[in-house]
């Protein structure tokens, strides 16, 4: 019998700890279930990460555990391992990843048995009822169609976002029931899947496709470029078909912004299976039913935002990431994990296939597809059959802007309205002003915590730091020479959408940025607005670029190209030709071609003229062999240490002795203590120190090497660190 366990703690030392296994137990211990220990003053759960009979340490130092939680491990072995794999690839405990990787509730000792679901279903007064009887309550006819397709759990009416007072009408008529079943583990789709609705016929390329991906056994990852409204959601569809055919569950990853009830529903529609949506926005009891569902086999469907990827699975299938080019798969926040990059180890582990689709693909995926290591399809017609944008470019040297428009754009508008269509405008900067001058003094005003100006908020009377929330009343008077000369430098989109109604005043304007959309289900509500022709003109942020389609439009301008193009991160461009592509992908129909106007001082610019004339595939390439020449990722691998301190001696003098152990030679580059690009934060100084390394396993031999004298270097305690691995963000 082993009588010490190794034991993954949720705390931020680098290490396991070590606990004597009591007697009293009464049941074997084995890696992956969840143990009850003291720690310092409080009692933690973990992990077990493995037993043995010896141990070094003398055990009068060791304390017991105190109680074991599980009856068997938490999470099937391949994704225990993940987490395992994931911790050392992130240079993190393992307790660290396991807490990203585990729903709160089970976390904080919940029991992770199965139990029941709940759900509404049709009463037969109901299944006899016709929409029509519901004309008068478009609520309570939402629900009613739904439901006509089969049943929904509470979950699934939540994501859908059914009204909750319509729910509880209808069960009062008595012609809906909210029922309850336990979970079972022989769930009925597994035995008879039934088709919802008609597939769609498949063209020549989306057909190629699926013959491809259905063949596939066992782990391949296949990029799936299609450009914007080729039909990659059917190709999924009919991948997805397959799969379920074959009694196995998918895992769908979307981008944040994407996870809206039009995608749910789009699965919803053709298999009529249970579908457990996994977000954010859960409470924790929501997401443990929902990784319950998954864990049980109930959900033949999971779908969800980037820590999904970590949702058990009884019968693992296929992964498939949608829009995989998303800064959203990667986490800022604590263990920057790629979501990307760990399901494909996931679909390597379980040994099923992993599908990463976009029209935009990343440098990375791209250059792991060039090279042979994806498999790689192309879908290059859009499958309604609509026409290609017209693009051009304004050249603005010299020209008068009102709010940042052109002439020569709002004149175009004005044909685009008056032939009854809609524009869009994009700009990526909200409020009313992104700083506030002195006319007087010229004095800009700078937020009194960060290196970084205020950005006006008029409607709100406000000035605010978008760096970190600090906010105050629009002075009066300037801080510096007391002036009351005061006015707002630049242009936001609130600046944008106030002129625009008063050079258009019969079309109206919604703005859509996170100003406008911070309440729950606002954005749905102004997108059905938009949907419905409510509004005319569309004025919004990189919000509005991501996953929605928008038939009507037939004119977008893009005004604030040079500030996108130019900028200190070298993924400025990738970003940017990503950008312009999926804007200019959401507008249109057959029948209404679009147009994409760009505002620029550099309208001989070589990338723009790239992209513009030969479209982002090519661009992306010809930026992957820059990269390739530039010794940058995805070629080069790269590691960002942070360091920040209220004396910036502090950060620097860290990252300085940090260097000092690190090598430098032909494979290996280590640049800075530099200022990061946002130099004062929230009153503190940030530094950062930039790691290249021509290997991956170098960099990771490397930092594995020398982590623990860096974590004993004296000046390690007198600032904040962390280590961010392939980082995609350098501020
Ligand atoms: P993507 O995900 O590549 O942007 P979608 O899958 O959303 O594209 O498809 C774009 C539009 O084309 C949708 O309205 C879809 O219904 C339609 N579509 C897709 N495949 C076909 C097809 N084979 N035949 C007809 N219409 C199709
Ligand atoms: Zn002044
Ligand atoms: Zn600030």
């Amino acid at each position: 019998m082993p009588q010490f366990a190794e034991i993954a703690l949720p705390v931020p030392m680098r290490q396991n700890f070590t606990y004597k296994i009591p007697a009293s137990l009464g049941q074997p211990l084995v890696a992956g279930m969840r143990v009850k220990v003291p720690f310092g003053r409080q009692q933690l759960i973990g992990l077990v990460v493995a037993t043995s009979e010896h141990c070094t340490l003398a055990p009068t130092q060791l304390k017991s555990i105190s109680a074991v939680l599980d009856n068997a491990p938490l999470l099937p072995e391949p994704l225990y391992k993940l987490t395992l794999w994931a911790a050392r690839y992130y240079l993190c405990s393992q307790g660290q990843m396991l807490t990203q990787a585990l729903p709160v509730a089970l976390r904080k000792g919940a029991s992770a048995a199965p139990e029941s679901i709940q759900y509404y279903q049709l009463t037969d007064k109901g299944a006899a009822a016709t929409l029509d009887s519901l004309k008068r309550a478009p609520a309570q006819q939402k629900v009613l169609r739904q439901l006509q397709h089969g049943e929904l759990s509470t979950e699934e009416a939540q994501a859908l976002e059914l009204s909750k007072t319509a729910l509880k009408a209808l069960i009062a008529k008595e012609w809906i029931e909210l029922k309850q079943r336990p979970l079972q583990a022989d769930c009925r789709w597994r035995q008879h899947l039934t088709l919802a609705e008609q597939p769609l016929k498949l063209n020549k390329q989306q057909a190629v496709a699926v013959a491809a991906l259905t063949a596939q056994q066992g782990f391949t990852c296949t990029l799936l470029e299609g450009v914007t409204g080729s039909g990659k959601t059917e190709v999924y569809l009919a991948l997805l078909e397959s799969v379920l055919q074959q009694g196995k569950q998918a895992l769908i990853l979307v981008p944040e912004i994407g996870l809206t009830p039009q995608t749910i529903n789009r699965f919803k529609h053709r298999f009529n299976v249970t579908i457990a949506v996994i977000h954010s926005g859960l409470t924790d009891k929501q997401r443990l039913d929902a990784w319950r569902l998954a864990r049980s086999g109930e959900a033949a469907i999971i779908i969800g935002t980037r820590s999904a990827l970590f949702t058990p699975m009884a019968w693992p299938g296929v992964i498939i990431l949608d829009e995989e080019h998303d800064a959203s798969f990667k986490q800022q926040e604590g263990v920057g994990y790629h979501a990307r990059d760990l399901a494909v180890m996931r679909g390597h582990l379980e040994n099923i296939p992993v599908l990463l689709g976009s029209a935009t693909p990343s440098l990375e995926s791209l250059h792991n597809a060039l090279s042979g290591r994806y498999a790689h399809l192309q879908l290059g017609e859009r499958a309604g059959g609509a026409l290609k944008v017209r693009q051009g470019i304004i050249d603005i040297r010299n020209l008068p802007l009102r709010a940042g428009v052109s002439q020569p754009l709002l004149n175009e508008m004005r044909l685009h309205l008056q032939a009854g269509n809609q524009v869009l405008l994009f700009l990526n900067r909200r409020g009313f002003a992104p700083a506030l001058l002195c006319h007087e003094c010229g004095y800009l005003h700078e937020c009194d915590r960060c290196d970084a100006f205020f950005t006006v908020h008029q409607s709100l009377g406000e000035i605010r730091c978008h760096h970190c929330g600090n906010q105050y009343p629009i002075p009066l008077q300037c801080h510096h020479c007391g002036s009351t000369l005061l006015q707002g430098q630049g242009v936001g989109t609130e600046q944008l959408q106030a002129m625009l109604s008063e050079v258009f005043p019969d079309y109206p304007i919604v703005r859509i940025d996170r100003d406008t959309t911070s309440r729950k289900g606002s954005l749905e509500q102004q997108l059905a607005a938009i949907h419905r022709g409510e509004y005319k003109i569309l004025v919004g942020t990189q919000m509005l670029a991501k996953g929605h389609h928008f038939p009507d439009v037939t004119l977008v301008g893009l005004l604030d190209v040079d500030g996108a193009l130019f900028s200190a991160d070298f993924r400025a461009p990738e970003r940017f030709g990503q950008l312009y592509t999926q804007v200019a992908g959401r507008a249109g129909r057959a029948s209404k071609p679009g147009t994409v106007l760009l505002q620029t001082h550099q309208s001989d610019n070589p990338l723009l003229q790239d992209l513009l004339h030969r479209g982002y595939g090519e661009f992306a390439r010809s930026q992957l062999i820059e990269r390739q020449q530039a010794l940058l990722p995805p070629v080069w691998h790269m590691m960002l240490v942070r360091a920040e301190a209220h004396q910036a001696a502090d950060a620097d003098g860290f990252l300085a002795a940090f260097a000092a152990l690190l090598p430098q030679d032909d494979t290996f580059e280590v640049i800075g203590p530099l200022p990061a690009p946002l130099d004062r934060k929230a009153g503190k100084f940030r530094r950062q120190l930039l790691v290249q390394s021509a290997g991956r396993r170098r960099l990771q031999q490397v930092f594995e090497q020398i982590l623990p004298q860096v974590e004993s270097l004296p000046s390690a305690k007198r600032c904040r660190w962390s280590l961010d691995r392939d980082p995609q963000d350098l501020l």
